[in-house]
């Protein structure tokens, strides 16, 4: 154990965070735009824990993790991993906690060197490390490569001669040769065959177990996060909509945008299908992103006050929290009377469309 672990406290802790990138304007000296990619995002993750982030693409939920560990630095707010802000910390004192975090990249056939064997690619973040022998890296490596179901006679083998899941499982023995504790797996699976999705799963799984590993996992795939993650949250253009336990957001969804995710989920279980609900209309961009709640302008049940009032993150049970002013019952007697409550006129038609069961 570090000096910096302590297993009683969040191994993350992230306060109130945002996010915000420069764009350059067409003309000089005008004032610069920003995108908003994440905003005022606070959670925490227990060690041991796997938590999901999820939400359509340019959502922010990559943004979120590479601010986690460090690799963007947030426009405000700050992260704490192990209790150490990693924004205060000096260049030689981030790069040795940084070993502790690694990252499982989505697309094995182009995070992995061509050029490179499987001997090279494993034992690099050793050989830039420093301190290991040649003999103590090669028993390391075999060991790593056992560990994800590869064997020493595909050691000197080129990413080419592998499979897109093999090349996965390389890429995994990469992101943990050396022992961090805390993996960012980036759409671990998407990229991959339908069928080798349950095994690299399992794999992470098994070796999560065996070395006391703490994930986040970034999916689309709502039906990856069910199966894998402890508690997770859904963001919508750079915020958090709802958060809470797997569990109890897939078995009691509140947010309109989750029960459109959710509902998109194949379920095998014919039965119990839901009505699939079709989100209408475009992603607003994130440079001038809805000053109300993030998501009016495709909520089939927005309300006029939903336009200006932003919607804050409240619980709503233990463990479960929702940013919706029609969830919440937000509104003030007064404004309700203004008629902030009411739904906006003609908004719902063409935004609502249902297909029936899948
Ligand atoms: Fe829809 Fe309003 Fe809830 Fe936002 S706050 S999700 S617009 S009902």
């Amino acid at each position: 154990m570090s000096e910096n672990e302590n297993r009683d406290r969040p191994i993350i802790d992230m306060r109130n965070v945002s996010v915000d990138f420069p764009v350059k304007g067409p003309i000089p000296f005008m004032p610069k735009k920003k995108v908003r990619a994440v905003t005022d995002v606070s959670l925490t993750i227990d060690y041991g824990e796997t938590f999901g982030i999820v939400g359509e693409s340019g959502c922010g939920k990559s943004t979120l993790a590479n601010a986690m560990i460090g690799m963007v630095k947030p426009t405000a707010g700050d992260v704490l991993f192990k209790d150490v802000d990693l924004f205060k910390l000096k260049r030689k004192e981030f790069k040795r906690i940084r070993r502790d975090m690694q990252m499982i990249f989505q697309d094995p056939y182009s995070s992995l060197n061509p050029r490179f064997n499987v001997y090279q690619l494993i034992s690099e973040p050793m050989f830039i490390r420093g301190g290991v022998s040649d003999e103590d890296m090669k028993a390391r490596v075999v060991e790593l490569l056992e560990l994800v179901g590869l064997s020493d006679d595909d050691l000197y083998r080129h990413p080419s001669d592998f499979s897109g899941g093999q090349r996965q499982r390389i890429g995994i023995a990469r992101a943990i040769s050396l022992n961090p504790d805390f993996l960012v797996c980036d759409e671990p699976v998407s990229a991959l065959d339908v069928s080798v999705h349950a095994q690299i799963l399992n794999l992470l799984v098994e070796i999560q177990s065996k070395l006391k590993l703490t994930y986040v996992f970034i999916s689309h795939n709502l039906a990856v996060v069910k199966n894998v993650c402890d508690n997770m949250i859904v963001m919508y253009l750079g915020k958090v909509m709802e958060s809470g336990s797997a569990e109890s957001i897939f078995r009691n969804p509140k947010h309109p945008y989750t029960h459109a995710l959710l509902s998109a989920v194949l379920d095998v279980d014919i039965e119990n299908r839901k009505e699939r609900v079709v989100l209408k209309g475009d992603i607003p961009s994130p440079i001038d992103p809805p000053k109300g709640c993030r998501f009016w302008k495709r909520c089939p049940f927005a309300m006029t006050g939903c336009k200006d009032k932003p919607a804050e993150l409240l619980d709503i049970e233990p463990n479960h929290a929702v940013a919706c002013h029609l969830v919440n019952d937000v509104f003030t007697d007064a404004e309700k009377d203004a008629g902030l409550n009411q739904p906006i006129e003609d908004h719902a038609e063409g935004l609502l469309g249902t297909h029936g069961k899948k």
